[in-house]
C-alpha cells in the first residue's frame, strides 16, 4: 500500500511509469522533450482558467504537470523535495509589495 501524503510513494510511482514504458532508453527523459510536454500541461491549465471551465478539470490538468515535474527530477537526477524545501526557506525570508493592486513576493531591487 502507498501512503498517498508521502512524497516519497508520489516519486516511486512516476518511476514505476517510467519504467514501464522505458522512457530512460526511448527519449521520455529527454529534457527539451520534457519541457515540451511541460509547457503543453500549463497551457492546458491556462485554458482551464480562461475557459472557466470545473475546477476538477484545473485539479487534473495541475496533476499532469505536478507528474511531469516528479519525471522530470527523475530524469535530470535531482531532489524536487530538497529543491521545494530549500525554496521555501528562501521565498520565506523574502518580502512582498503590492502591485497594480496584487501581492508580489520577490526579492525586489531598488535602482
Ligand atoms: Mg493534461
Amino acid at each position: 500500500m502507498s501512503n498517498k501524503d508521502s512524497y516519497k510513494d508520489m516519486l516511486a510511482a512516476v518511476q514505476a511509469f517510467h519504467d514501464k514504458h522505458d522512457f530512460k532508453n526511448t527519449g521520455g527523459e529527454e529534457l527539451a522533450y520534457r519541457v515540451a510536454l511541460m509547457t503543453e500541461e500549463l497551457g492546458e491549465i491556462s485554458a482551464c482558467v480562461t475557459k472557466g471551465k470545473a475546477v476538477e478539470d484545473l485539479a487534473e490538468e495541475c496533476a499532469d504537470l505536478m507528474i511531469l515535474l516528479l519525471g522530470t527530477a527523475i530524469a535530470a537526477n535531482f531532489r524536487l523535495d530538497d529543491a521545494f524545501w530549500a525554496k521555501m526557506e528562501k521565498i520565506t525570508q523574502r518580502e512582498s509589495r503590492m502591485i497594480n493592486g496584487r501581492i508580489r513576493v520577490s526579492e525586489f531591487r531598488d535602482s
